[in-house]
């Protein structure tokens, strides 16, 4: 009888879509659903807070942290018009502790740490000459890596490559050991880049942030265009991390229709 009831609830688990496949409807975009994630959720977010504490010291010890006050504002009241929305796509982002600072520095880059810590660099605003709306697509799809748990997967492949990891350091001696596990898995994660499958899923709830927000979601195809060209002399920092694909306007613009109708809702608010 046991037995037959755990096959049954094994046949149940087995032919029930996946919640993310469920929700087919005429809006809104589909995005793969993370796997392999052996480092905790409240372990990624907090090394991430630590790495951003020190990026901002750093930043601040040169007198470069929100040191333009307009683009400060700027950029906080898009992403305050973002955030909100991420809850479609991770239920705990509403509780997580988002913070958004722009550092005074020439560097194309812009990222959101898990937990949402977002850092944008002036220098992606203003030699891309970017409109509210690409700044909301450069916001969006960086607080997409983070709603999607990005970088939690890019630790956790971090950990189990054993790139100077030690997994069971990491759950049973979180001493010294582990911490230091923790940082260098960190630190793989922020600098490697992204995957085409991580940059695809970003682009689209990115561009869904967006249209919830009321910022035309056409935009992201403009960025990227842009993005491509700037990278002809210097390649723009930003593209290291989040590695440009010939496809990637052309799955934006298939997408857009999705999304469109959510900004016109929102545009006509
Ligand atoms: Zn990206």
């Amino acid at each position: 009888m046991r037995a037959l009831l755990f096959a049954f609830t094994l046949s149940l688990f087995v032919l029930l879509p996946w919640p993310a496949l469920a929700q087919q409807s005429a809006t809104g975009v589909q995005v793969r659903k993370p796997k392999l994630m052996v480092v905790p959720e409240s372990m990624v977010n907090r090394s991430a807070a630590q790495q951003y504490v020190q990026m901002k010291e750093q930043a601040a010890a040169r007198g470069r942290l929100n040191r333009d006050a307009l683009a400060v504002a700027r950029v906080r009241a898009i992403a305050a018009q973002l955030i909100p929305h991420g809850r479609r796509f991770n239920a705990e982002a509403g509780d997580w502790a988002w913070e958004v600072n722009v550092i005074d520095s020439p560097i194309v880059n812009a990222f959101c740490m898990p937990g949402g810590k977002i850092m944008v660099f002036r220098g992606i605003i203003e030699s891309l000459q970017l409109t509210d709306d690409e700044l909301a697509a450069v916001i969006g799809h960086e607080i997409a890596h983070a709603l999607l748990q990005h970088g939690r997967a890019r630790m956790s492949e971090a950990v189990l490559k054993n790139v100077g990891v030690n997994l069971a350091a990491l759950y049973f001696g979180l001493g010294d050991l582990g911490a230091t596990a923790l940082a260098q898995a960190a630190q793989v994660a922020i600098s490697l880049p992204y995957s085409r499958g991580h940059e695809i899923d970003a682009d689209l709830v990115g561009i869904e942030l967006s249209a919830r927000a009321g910022y035309d979601p056409r935009a992201a195809a403009s960025l990227w265009r842009k993005m491509a060209a700037a990278g002809g002399g210097q390649p723009p920092q930003f593209l290291s991390t989040h590695p440009g694909h010939a496809n990637r306007i052309r799955e934006i613009e298939a997408n857009l229709p999705r999304v469109m109708p959510l900004y016109e809702k929102a545009s006509a608010q």
